[in-house]
């Protein structure tokens, strides 16, 4: 069997599978024991005999029954896309011709979309976006970036630009201890890795007073950077998010950028999955100030259409990017001659797959407006959710959502929440997650499938009304 077989059949399945979700039992999600799924995927025979291309296809089969669907229309679970034809035509492109393009001469194609993609997002958050390289003429300041796998990659890298700048003599020394992080004790825990991996101990990190919402605001972060000057520490940065993963609310950036910016301190924006409101003139005022940040991490496999992974690591000052590593490798860097541009120096990886062409042709499949459209309309029915939980006797909402994720639970069945998580997946028609919030659990959604609707949402809260009166 050719690829073009191969390929034609693959893609029937994978059409009918994206096209259809279907409803009831096992609709969304499908848990078994794992020594099932490696029978039913005839695991050992296929290392034994090989599969061949008849075998691909019951092998396909056989993995799709098996299959969590972020397709369906009752997929609530996590801030994961489902993603766009364009989205899976690039992963089917870079499977097959896989160019690692960290150096430009490994994939001057993928390069130059990933140099373009950054400059798009560059001028999104307002900041001025370089030329191509080949055409700089003198030593402008601009913004800059990088595309690394993921949002906990991307944190990580940009606090190791932020403490390059606090600390240049770090890369010789190790560690200043004096070193400490800000952030809202609602930070992602991707934050406390990175500190970890940094050398950076659980008393180095700062939590700044937070509002109802978990939000820092600006008086937190003025008490906390007065906290730690007293104290003689040296914030390497203070950390704001937009949106939170628990209950999806913005920190008020323009506030804590005037602040951050009157006591000199790095100020980075975790955007990972609030970012993409800023494609959308009518939701970008959340991220109002984020032109002030230092650095924003902005992952396209949350609210951009795309498979995993592609985030972005940006800066508004490009010599901060370009300086965040400081090693040397005599093979790789050194002043180049041909055109291009290598970001291997950005980034903490070496060999990178063409994250910019996944993000690209997500957003080019209908063209930035219609995925803008999409995330207008997975905010909006959060809202349609939030406004019938509200009238709604038998639940209650934690806060009111400013992005696509919703915290709620039946009233009945209060104390129940994993209990209530654990029947629906089982049942396997509606994936939803739980998260604690303000000192208890709940029931959280994401409203992430562009295949939902109100009427999914209705059916959700019916069930769950149902479950918590049985579980009562
Ligand atoms: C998802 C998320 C992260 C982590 O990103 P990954 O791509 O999952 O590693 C970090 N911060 C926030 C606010 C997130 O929503």
């Amino acid at each position: 069997m050719n690829l073009q077989q191969l390929n034609a059949t693959l893609s029937a399945r994978l059409e009918a599978f994206q096209q259809s979700p279907p409803e009831g039992r096992g609709a969304t999600v499908r848990l078994a024991p794992m020594a099932e799924i490696a029978g039913a995927l005839a695991l050992d025979q296929g290392l034994r005999e090989g599969l061949g291309g008849a075998g691909v296809e019951r092998f396909l089969d056989a993995y799709l029954g098996y299959v969590t669907r972020l397709h369906s229309e009752s997929f609530f679970a996590h801030q994961t896309a489902a993603p766009n034809p364009g989205s899976t035509a690039a992963a089917l492109i870079d499977g097959a011709v896989s160019n690692p393009m960290a150096i430009f001469e490994m994939g001057p194609a993928a390069a130059t979309i990933e140099y373009a993609l950054i400059n798009r997002l560059l001028s999104l958050i307002g900041w001025p976006a370089p030329p191509w390289p080949e055409q700089r003429q003198s030593d402008d300041r601009y913004a800059a970036g990088v595309l690394v796998h993921g949002g906990s990659l991307g944190t990580l890298t940009a606090l190791v630009a932020a403490r390059t700048q606090v600390q240049p003599d770090l890369w010789e020394q190790g560690n200043d201890p004096r070193l400490c992080l800000i952030c809202a004790a609602e930070a992602h825990y991707a934050v406390q890795r990175a500190a970890g991996i940094m050398g950076l101990g659980r008393r180095q990190i700062v939590h700044a007073a937070s509002d109802a919402r978990g939000a820092l605001t600006a008086a937190g972060v003025e008490a906390a950077l007065r906290r730690a000057r007293a104290e003689q520490r040296t914030p390497i940065a203070v950390i704001a998010t937009a949106c939170s993963t628990s209950v999806g609310a913005f920190d008020p950036l323009d506030e804590i950028a005037a602040v951050c910016a009157e006591h000199g301190v790095w100020l980075h924006v975790d955007a990972a999955h609030g970012g993409a409101a800023l494609l959308s003139p009518a939701l970008r005022g959340r991220l109002r100030g984020i032109a002030k940040a230092d650095s924003v991490v902005w992952d396209a496999h949350k609210m951009m259409r795309t498979g995993p992974l592609a985030t972005a690591v940006l800066y508004r000052d490009e010599q901060a990017c370009n300086a965040a590593f400081e090693q040397e490798a005599s093979y790789l860097f050194h002043a180049k001659e041909l055109p291009g541009f290598d970001f291997l120096h950005r980034t903490i990886e070496c060999t990178k797959s063409a994250l910019g062409l996944k993000w690209y042709l997500a957003l080019a499949w209908e063209g930035e407006a219609a995925v803008a459209r999409y995330i207008e309309r997975c905010f909006a029915l959060t809202r349609y959710a939030w406004e019938r939980i509200c009238a709604d006797a038998d639940f209650v909402a934690a806060v009111e959502p400013e992005a696509n994720i919703l915290c709620f639970r039946p009233l009945v069945a209060a104390g129940k929440e994993l209990h209530l998580r654990d029947r629906l997946i089982t049942e396997g028609e509606f994936h939803l997650s739980t998260t604690q919030f303000a000192g208890s659990r709940w029931l959280r959604i994401v409203v992430m499938s562009p295949n939902t609707s109100e009427r999914s949402i209705d059916r959700l809260l019916e069930r769950l009304r149902e479950l918590a009166t049985a579980a009562d």
